[in-house]
């Protein structure tokens, strides 16, 4: 056989199947695209992962850091300065280059082993203020309060008037009081006035009990007082209702003792703040007490709190107004509301609202849904006998 016989014998009789070249082409052209939505998924998935390694490492960096002790400036000099810890021990450090316009009374970190400066603290952050102090838009309105015309009246011109218009008074060119004292005896809504003139103002209202700033805070009293300032600055317009003021700011005789030492810085930071804003700044204190006998007279001085407002127990006609306040919403059968209120002769506003809450009572242990004259009766005597109990504790 030759070669031209061979030749002739193949056959090439391939024919070309289109469709399916296609189909192989569509199949390669399906498993890249999924091959390449791994690939973006895995992509993903790996900066995910480098991304938790590297918060991870700074984590475990951290913690591996000694912790900074918080000190306060007492004094500084261009790159040193007296800090003192909270244990009162003194240093006198260097101050890191970084750290720029120390000033005493700032709180610094400072490094445990050099003890030297390393940061400032934003007063902010300092100290938590807003964990120590009442901090409220409150909803009590005018409205709520019974009797006390003179004294709505007197806290609206010095203080609702000066933070609504503060322009009137520049136009007319006075200074209206940076705050006012309430005095006059316990329950009788030194507290609710303060409260209604904040929400009459739409200020945020900061609550701080004098007796709790000198005995919780020991050591801290003055340092809370400057935060609670920074604070009602931050959050003007403010109201800072300081209760029991005499705790803080009452005569006494100096007698060297560490506590007493404390109880004055923190009066002497309290009239630091106050004559450090201005008449028109929009934060008023109101400072309330139910011992204006034993009040020191730097307190309320011109320029401080000068303008006295007394707030004292309501006479027949304003326990009727408050009695009306506290039973508006409670279902009364045949009360005689003026018969109860000649009863209650004496009694504070707090007295004539522990009146109500206790009738109330009465008719809820009877499973009655009303409250009658007779209820009233009771819960009178009630709040009678426990302000005697009240009495006797006090004086033995
Ligand atoms: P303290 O000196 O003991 O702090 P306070 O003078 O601040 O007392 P408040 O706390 O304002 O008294 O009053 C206690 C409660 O008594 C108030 O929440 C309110 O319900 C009621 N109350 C007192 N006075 C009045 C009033 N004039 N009208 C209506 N309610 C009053």
């Amino acid at each position: 056989m030759n070669n031209s016989d061979t030749d002739k014998d193949v056959v090439y009789s391939e024919t070309i199947d289109f469709g399916d070249k296609n189909k192989a082409k569509e199949d390669v052209e399906e498993e890249n695209r999924v091959i390449r939505g791994t690939l973006t998924r895995l992509e993903e998935e790996s900066a995910v992962l480098r991304e938790m390694f590297h918060s991870t490492s700074v984590e475990l960096n951290n913690l591996k850091k000694p912790a900074l002790l918080v000190a306060d400036v007492v004094t500084c000099r261009s790159d040193k300065a007296i800090v003192r810890l909270p244990n009162g021990n003194k240093f006198y450090s260097y101050i890191h280059t970084e750290v720029k316009d120390l000033r005493p009374g700032d709180s610094v970190l400072i490094d445990q082993k050099s003890l030297n400066v390393v940061e400032k603290i934003d007063m902010g952050l300092s100290f938590d203020v807003e964990k120590f102090v009442i901090l409220d838009k409150p909803k009590e309105s005018w409205k709520e309060i019974g009797g006390l015309k003179k004294e709505i009246e007197e806290v609206k011109e010095v203080i609702e008037l000066p933070l609504q218009k503060p322009e009137l008074f520049e136009k007319v060119g006075i200074h209206p009081p940076k705050g006012v004292l309430l005095y006059g005896p316990p329950g009788t809504g030194k507290t609710l006035l303060a409260k209604a003139v904040a929400n009459s103002t739409g200020a945020t209202f900061i609550e701080v009990v004098g007796s709790e700033l000198v005995q919780k805070f020991i050591g801290e009293g003055a340092k809370l007082v400057k935060d609670i300032f920074t604070l009602a600055r931050t959050k003007a317009p403010t109201i800072v209702f300081i209760d029991e003021i005499d705790a803080v700011a009452s005569v006494r005789m100096d007698n060297g003792t560490s506590g007493e030492r404390e109880v004055n810085r923190t009066f002497m930071q309290l009239l630091a703040e106050i004559d450090g804003f201005k008449h028109l700044d929009n934060v008023k204190i109101i400072a309330a007490t139910n011992r204006p006998d034993i009040l020191d007279q730097a307190i309320i001085r011109p320029g401080r709190l000068d303008r006295l407002i007394e707030v004292g127990l309501p006479d027949e006609e304003e326990r009727m107004e408050i009695l009306k306040v506290h039973t508006e919403r409670m279902n009364l059968q045949k009360v005689k509301l003026k018969e109860l209120v000649a009863m209650m002769d004496g009694f504070s506003g707090a007295e004539i609202k522990a009146v109500c809450t206790e009738a109330g009572y009465c008719a809820i242990r009877e499973e009655r849904e009303s409250v009658t004259h007779d209820d009233f009766i009771k819960a009178i005597d009630e709040v009678k006998i426990e302000e005697e109990e009240d009495m006797k504790g006090f004086f033995g």
